[in-house]
């Protein structure tokens, strides 16, 4: 019997799961390519074996008798198939008998895989949110970062998990194509989001512990590093140009002078106005070039 839950480093979880208990289904990224990403560079992909996930699930029980939302980890645990997933929730459901909320990161194939009865059955089961890492509405960006997925595979997945009474939390990454894609990204990022209509929506700032060459030489095209007035542009073209009913939205950054959250629908000419004082401010004391490796 272990005592505790049994983790292999690196592990990662959305910022809103910080309260959540974290098992990890599966080891590293089945797709683990993407051009802008190194989070499980040092995983090969594996699924764990079903007893050695249960074992951490009782751990994590005698810990946290009383958790209400679990996180699958690890990169998109939800590219399990339908039976072990199912296998999983029912121990989960076992083990945290208040148990709310189960959560996993997701491709948008992982999601297609799936048959419509399976998705329904494992929402049924407690399965109620996935994290989408969508990138970019781009799709010829989508390509340039190697992302394994285009507009229309986001629709389609999305689309299904709704279907299915599954919510979704969105990701796009601010910066991710450089200057060359800035106009394209923002807007066409805006409009597949419009088309999706997530629950949740965030974005990110483009990071890149292995610096800007290490991406450049990745990315296929040509990657021309961004100001952090042009990021400031690139974020008010891509709110503006949001159309959402009830959608969350949260980002930590493009600068870290320019947190927002707030409510899609009601909220965005508040978060237009926050970012437009934001611009002004860096147009009188400019703060430079954005450099993705080292912050700003
Ligand atoms: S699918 Fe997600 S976790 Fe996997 S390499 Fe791409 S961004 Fe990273």
């Amino acid at each position: 019997m272990n005592q505790y839950p049994v983790y292999q480093e690196p592990l990662f979880r959305p910022p809103s799961e910080a309260h959540s208990a974290f098992v990890q289904a599966t080891l590293g990224c089945s797709w683990n390519r993407c051009a802008f990403c190194s989070m499980y560079a040092t995983k090969n992909y594996r699924v764990r074996p079903l007893e050695e996930v249960v074992r951490d699930l009782e751990a994590l029980a005698r810990w946290m008798p009383s958790c209400r939302k679990l996180f699958l980890a690890d990169g998109n645990a939800f590219a399990l198939p339908f039976h072990t997933l199912k296998a999983i929730a029912i121990e989960a459901h076992r083990v945290f008998p208040q148990l709310h909320r189960i959560s996993a990161y997701s491709l948008a194939r992982d999601i297609l895989a799936k048959g419509e009865q399976e998705l329904q059955e494992l929402r049924e089961l407690g399965i109620s949110l996935l994290y989408i890492g969508v990138e970019t509405g781009d799709a010829v960006l989508l390509k340039a970062i190697c992302k394994p997925e285009t507009p229309v595979s986001y629709r389609e997945a999305f689309s299904k998990a709704h279907g299915a009474g599954i919510s979704t939390s969105a990701m796009i990454i601010t910066g991710l194509g450089g200057r060359l894609f800035s106009e394209a990204h923002a807007r066409h990022s805006a409009e597949l989001i419009n088309e999706l209509q997530p629950k949740f929506l965030s974005t990110l700032s483009l990071f890149l512990p292995e610096g800007e060459k290490v991406y450049a030489a990745r990315f296929k095209g040509e990657y021309q590093p961004q100001t952090v007035l042009e990021l400031m542009g690139e974020m008010r073209t891509f709110i503006e140009g949001l159309h959402l009913n009830a959608t969350i939205f949260r980002s930590n950054h493009i600068s870290n002078s320019l947190p927002l959250e707030g409510t899609l629908s009601k909220d965005q000419p508040r978060l237009l106005a926050e970012i437009d004082a934001a611009i002004m401010q860096e147009e009188q004391s400019p703060s430079g070039r954005f450099s993705g490796d080292a912050g700003y």
